[in-house]
C-alpha cells in the first residue's frame, strides 16, 4: 500500500528527482570502507558544535581512507536557507575540510554517486521506503487529529504516566480506515515500536540499552501533511548512502534507539554509532545560542585563524593521550580515533583556544600573517579606529614585535595600532608614573628627549638606548620604571606595549621625538590650565 499524500507531494514537489531510483548498494557496514557524513540543516549559521561533529567525521573518515560526506537535512523548509547553507558550507571549507561525496559549494551541483545529498531532493526515495514499511506492516496510517493526540498527552499527564502514543489507530480494520477517509481525515504515518529492549553498542560510551516501551509509542515519520520527519529521513538516507560510521552529538543518544529499529525494519545494516560528547560552557551549562558565542563565523570575525580553530575543535572532547597540544590539521588526523574521545562533557575554554590560536599565529609565515592581518586593519581603518592603513612594508616590520603578542587577528590595532596614527590622544593624567607629579613628568620627558638627542640617530638602536636612559635615571635619582613608563605612554598612549626600546626603533628616530615633544606639551598645557 502507498500512502497517497507523500506520493502525490514527491511527484509533484518542483524538487522531485525523475530518474529511476538506481541508487547504489551500499556494502555492509562492518566490513566496508569508512563512510561518514556530517548532514546539518540549514536552519542557523554554522555552529561550533556542528564545525566539531564534522571535524571529528572528517578525521575519521581521512584517517581511515574512507569517504567524508556532506548531506543537507532541508526539509525544514520554512526556516531552511541558502544563506545559512552558504555560511555552513562556507565555514566548513574556511576550516580546511572537503568532503568527497555532497553539495561542493552553497546551491552547487552535487559530487559523489549515492545523491542527491539534499533532502528535499530526496522525497521519492522517502516514499518509497514509508510505502515500503507500510506494505510490510511495520507502520500504519495514524488518522488521529492534533486535538485528539493532545487530550491524550493531557489525560496522560494528569495520571503522571510518561507522554506516549496510546495506539489507537495500529489496529484499524479496513472498514474504520475507510471511514476516516470519508470524514475527511488525512492520515500521518506510524512506525510500530515494538517493547522489548534495544541495544546499541556505542564506540565511545559503550553498552547504552533502551526499552523499547520507553521510547513514547509508535513513532510519526510521515506528518499528515506529507513531510517525512527527521527520524525517519536520517536513517533512509543513511541506510541508501551506505554509512557505516554515525559519528553525532551525544544530543541524539536518545534518538538511536529508534533509529535502529528503523533500521532494522528497512531491511538495512545497522551502522557503528558513536556519540561525542556535548560542549559546554565554563560553568558546565549547556551551550546556547542565547549565552554563549556559538557562530563560527563570529569566532572568524575576531581573528581566530583556521589553524587554530581546528587545533582546538580537534581537543574539544578528544585526547592524543599525550601533553602534545599544538597540533596541525595532518597531525590530528594522524592521530586521531573514537576510543580516546572522552564521555563527559567538554568545556569550552576561550583562554586556552586563545593560546592555541596565539601559538598558530607565530608559526604563520610572516608573508601570510601580513596577508591575514590586512583585512582586519582595513576594517579598523573604515571604523576609525586607525588614520591610515599601513603599507605592507610597514605591517611587517612590526610583526617581530607583535607575532607573539596576537592571541587573535583582530588584536592588531589594539597591540600596534599607535604606529599608524598620526596624532596620539593622550591623557595627561596616563602620562604621569604613579609615583611622580606633572612636573617630575615633563622634566623627565625632557631629560629622555635630550639623551635621545645626544645618542643621535645613527645610534637609535634596541640596545643603544637602553644605557643612558638607565643612567639618566640613576643620575636624577628616579626609578627607572617610572622613566620608561612615562616614555611608553608618551610615545604609545597605552601603558602595555611591546618592549620599549624596540617600539621606539620601529618608530623612528624623529617620530619618536615627536611624540615626546606633544607629549611634554599636552603636560604643559595641562599644567598650566
Ligand atoms: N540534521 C541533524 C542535526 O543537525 C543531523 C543529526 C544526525 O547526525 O543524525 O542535528
Amino acid at each position: 500500500m502507498q500512502h497517497p499524500t507523500l506520493i502525490g507531494r514527491a511527484r509533484t514537489s518542483g524538487c522531485y528527482d525523475s530518474r529511476p531510483m538506481t541508487d547504489p548498494t551500499p556494502p555492509a557496514p562492518s566490513h566496508a570502507p569508512v563512510r561518514v557524513r556530517i548532514a546539518p540543516s540549514p536552519t542557523g549559521p554554522l555552529h561550533i558544535g556542528t564545525a566539531r561533529t564534522a571535524l571529528f567525521n572528517y578525521l575519521f573518515a581521512r584517517h581511515h581512507g574512507g569517504t567524508f560526506i556532506l548531506r543537507l537535512e532541508d526539509t525544514d523548509g520554512a526556516r531552511s536557507s541558502i544563506a545559512y547553507e552558504k555560511d555552513i558550507l562556507d565555514g566548513l571549507h574556511w576550516l580546511g575540510m572537503t568532503w568527497d561525496e555532497g553539495p561542493d559549494v552553497a546551491g552547487g551541483a552535487d559530487i559523489g554517486t549515492y545523491g542527491p545529498y539534499r533532502q528535499m531532493q530526496r522525497l521519492d526515495r522517502y516514499a518509497e521506503a514509508a510505502a515500503r514499511l507500510l506494505d510490510q506492516g511495520d507502520a500504519y496510517p495514524c488518522y488521529c487529529t492534533p486535538e485528539e493526540l493532545d487530550a491524550e498527552r493531557k489525560a496522560r499527564e494528569a495520571a503522571k504516566e510518561q507522554p506516549r502514543y496510546s495506539g489507537r489507530c495500529a489496529r484499524l480494520t479496513p472498514d474504520q480506515r475507510a471511514a476516516f477517509l470519508a470524514e475527511g481525515r488525512r492520515s500521518a504515518i506510524r512506525f510500530r515500536i515494538p517493547d522489548g529492549p534495544v541495544v546499541v553498542d556505542d564506540i565511545i560510551r559503550g553498552r547504552v540499552e533502551i526499552d523499547g516501551a520507553q521510547l513514547g509509542g509508535d513513532l510519526v515519520i510521515v506528518r499528515a501533511d506529507g513531510n517525512p520527519l527527521y527520524h525517519f529521513t536520517v536513517v533512509v538516507d543513511d541506510a541508501a548512502m551506505g554509512i557505516t560510521h554515525v559519528i553525532r552529538g551525544e544530543d541524539h543518544l536518545s534518538n538511536t534507539p529508534k533509529h535502529v529499529l528503523l533500521f532494522r525494519a528497512l531491511g538495512a545494516a545497522v551502522p557503528h554509532f558513536a556519540h561525542l560528547p556535548l560542549i559546554l560552557n565554563p560553568d558546565g551549562s549547556k551551550m546556547s545560542k542565547r549565552k554563549s558565542q556559538t557562530a563560527l563565523s563570529d569566532y572568524l570575525a575576531e581573528g581566530f585563524i583556521r589553524e587554530g580553530l581546528v587545533n582546538y575543535l580537534g581537543l574539544l572532547g578528544w585526547s592524543t593521550g599525550t601533553d602534545e597540544d599544538v597540533l596541525s590539521l595532518q597531525d590530528l588526523i594522524d592521530q586521531f580515533d573514537l576510543p580516546h574521545v572522552q564521555k563527559g562533557g567538554a568545556r569550552f575554554d576561550r583562554e586556552r583556544l586563545l593560546w592555541l590560536n596565539g601559538q598558530w599565529i607565530r608559526r604563520l609565515s610572516p608573508d601570510e600573517l601580513v596577508d591575514r592581518l590586512r583585512p582586519f586593519l582595513e576594517a579598523d581603518r573604515i571604523a576609525g579606529r586607525i588614520a591610515r592603513m599601513p603599507s605592507d612594508e610597514e605591517i611587517r616590520a612590526l610583526l617581530p614585535l607583535i607575532r607573539e603578542r596576537l592571541p587573535m587577528l583582530g588584536a592588531v590595532t589594539e597591540t600596534a595600532g599607535f604606529f599608524f596614527a598620526d596624532q596620539l590622544e593622550l591623557d595627561p593624567a596616563m602620562l604621569v608614573p604613579k609615583r611622580w607629579g606633572p612636573q617630575t613628568t615633563i622634566e623627565g620627558l625632557r631629560a629622555a628627549r635630550g639623551a635621545i638627542m645626544r645618542g643621535g640617530e645613527i645610534t637609535f638602536e634596541a640596545d643603544e638606548l637602553e644605557a643612558p636612559l638607565r643612567v639618566l635615571a640613576e643620575e636624577r635619582g628616579w626609578k627607572v620604571g617610572d622613566l620608561f613608563m612615562a616614555i611608553r605612554v608618551a610615545i604609545t598612549g597605552r601603558t602595555a606595549t611591546p618592549p620599549l626600546f624596540d617600539t621606539m626603533v620601529a618608530l623612528g628616530f624623529e617620530r619618536t621625538l615627536a611624540r615626546l615633544d606633544r607629549a611634554i606639551e599636552v603636560l604643559v598645557v595641562s599644567a598650566g590650565a
